[in-house]
C-alpha cells in the first residue's frame, strides 16, 4: 500500500513534497487533488513529531545547562541550539515525506 494514497478515495494524489507539506491529526489538513477533501499524516507521523520535539527539547536543556561548562561547549552552544530549534520543523517534514500513511482529517471543515 502506498503512503501517498488519499484515504478518502484511494487515488495515489500526493506525493512526497505535498505530503511533506500536509500538517499532522492537529492541523487542517490539505485536500486531495483528486476528491478534494482533507488529508493528514497519520497518528504515526503525529506521534513521530512529539517525541522529536520532546528530544530535541531535552537536548536543547542539556545544551544550555552544560553551555558554560568549557569553552567548545561555550563557543557552540548558540548553533546547536538553532539548528536543533530548525530541526524540529525540518525533520518531520522529512519523515513525513517517506513515511507514515495519510489519514482522513478528523478536523471538522465549515464547509461540510
Ligand atoms: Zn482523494
Amino acid at each position: 500500500m502506498s503512503i501517498y494514497k488519499c484515504p478518502h478515495c484511494g487515488k495515489k494524489s500526493f506525493n512526497p513534497w505535498t505530503k511533506a507539506m500536509t500538517g499532522q491529526l492537529n492541523s487542517k489538513g490539505r485536500p486531495c487533488m483528486e476528491c478534494g477533501r482533507l488529508c493528514v499524516n497519520g497518528k504515526g507521523a503525529t506521534i513521530f513529531k512529539a517525541l522529536y520535539c520532546l528530544a530535541a527539547f531535552a537536548v536543547i536543556i542539556y545544551i544550555y545547562i552544560h553551555g558554560a561548562d568549557n569553552e567548545w561547549m561555550f563557543t557552540h552552544e548558540a548553533p546547536m541550539v538553532i539548528g536543533l530549534i530548525l530541526s524540529m520543523f525540518i525533520v518531520p517534514r522529512v519523515v513525513n515525506a517517506f513515511f507514515f500513511s495519510l489519514a482522513p482529517s478528523i478536523r471538522i471543515d465549515t464547509k461540510e
